[in-house]
């Protein structure tokens, strides 16, 4: 059977450049950078041309870019700095419906003293910009917002952030693992002090992070060691990685513009089958700002995780909005932060589509989802009863 991957915000697959240009790297040269000899040392230059092609793809300068394990230390690293830098401030701004990176640091600390705002956002998922500016303090370290949502795509305005920030001098850090790739990112015009990417997001292994920190912003590194990364990140490099990293920049550089509408076309047509042909559907986050790729859709009165099952029998991978933690299901938050109904929040599916997907893998979803939302709903007592016509969706009136 084929596997039909519609979960992209979760991993992607290794492009297969990115797979050709690392592997060198884990056989023949399997060099230290840091070593004196020839067959150590050529590894640094590829490492520093890595670093280039990352920077070229966001509009920064290669020695702004460090190299981190993941997402998730980038995040973690670029908050812990501010801390570290500015002890006196004891303020953090950051959003209820970030990843677990940044919001279960915040949640951590919060607990160790810090004052933490959780901003809130509205039924669309849009954030709360009066809540922002009221919220900004002379006690504040850094704010930390997402560039994009991981789970409705949903893309928080950044620049109007950075201003804000940038005229009452406090640090932005923001997360853009979710929107490295899939829409232009030019640190250049952008007032950003720090960002977070993660390779797995990008057709470049597991296990690869950047961070990037504008030049003049001061840093304390998280991982204290050696010499590496000019001492901002310490720890042997994950040479072939840094390498697959690069080429994927470089990947997504060249095939942007194309690329992105294909991808958008395909998610759009997706859903507009599927809010046509299935009973009460409903689009979670601001379908007129949102990344190209990403589509949160519930059916109410049936179970997200049930609908992946059956989906899964089918070789269709997808995402829920609900995730099983102790033999319970947890809403997500970020659902929940947006109000959205819990009856909806246990029905929603997120696909998350990529470069690889085809129309012919778009065409078996349309035809499988109405029919295990059919199944499931004649199987749920509420779902008999709910199972009126279809209502237009608000989107698709105009
Ligand atoms: N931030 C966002 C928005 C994400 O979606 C993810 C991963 O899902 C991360 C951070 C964490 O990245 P990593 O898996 O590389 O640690």
């Amino acid at each position: 059977m084929k596997t039909i991957y519609l979960d992209n915000n979760a991993t992607t697959a290794i492009a297969p450049e990115v797979y050709e240009a690392m592997t060198p790297y884990l056989t023949q040269l399997y060099g230290n950078p840091s070593s004196m000899h020839t067959f150590g040392g050529q590894i640094h230059k590829k490492i520093e041309d890595s670093r280039s092609m990352v920077a070229s793809l966001i509009g920064a300068q290669p020695e702004e870019i460090i190299f981190t394990s993941c997402g998730t230390e980038s995040d973690n690293s670029a908050i812990m700095s501010a801390l570290q830098l500015y002890p006196q401030k004891r303020h953090i701004i950051t959003t209820r419906v970030e990843h677990p990176a940044v919001l279960s640091l915040c949640k951590y600390l919060s607990r160790k003293g810090y004052r933490i705002t959780f901003l809130p956002v509205d039924s669309l998922g849009r954030l709360d910009m009066d809540f922002f500016y009221k919220s900004i303090d002379n006690d504040t370290a850094i704010v930390s917002i997402m560039y994009a949502n991981n789970e409705t795509g949903v893309i928080f305005p950044i620049r109007e952030i950075g201003e804000t920030l940038r005229e009452r001098k406090i640090l932005f850090h923001t997360d853009a693992v979710q929107a490295i790739g899939k829409i232009p990112i030019n640190l250049r015009e952008l007032p950003v002090d720090m960002l977070a990417l993660s390779g797995h997001k990008l057709h470049a292994p597991k296990g690869i992070g950047v961070l990037y920190i504008r030049k003049g912003v001061r840093f304390s590194p998280y991982i204290i060691g050696g010499h590496q990364e000019h001492g901002r990140r310490a720890g042997t490099e994950n040479v072939a990685s840094i390498i697959a990293i690069g080429k994927a920049c470089e990947l997504a550089s060249k095939s942007f513009q194309g690329e992105t509408l294909y991808i958008a076309n395909l998610r759009d047509k997706l859903e507009r089958a599927l809010i046509e042909r299935c009973p009460n559907p409903r689009i979670n986050g601001d379908v007129g700002n949102r990344l190209p790729n990403t589509t949160n859709l519930s059916f109410e009165y049936v179970e997200g995780e049930a609908i992946l099952l059956r989906l899964n029998e089918h070789g269709i991978c997808a995402s829920s909005g609900s995730a099983c933690t102790s033999g319970s299901l947890e809403p997500s938050h970020v659902l929940k932060a947006m109000g959205v109904p819990f009856t909806a929040i246990h029905g929603s599916i997120r696909f998350s589509l990529s470069r690889y997907n085809t129309e012919e893998d778009i065409n078996t979803v349309i035809e499988i989802m109405p029919m295990v939302i059919k199944t499931l709903r004649e199987l749920s007592p509420y779902g008999r009863k709910k199972d009126e016509k279809c209502s237009t969706p608000y989107y698709l009136e105009s």
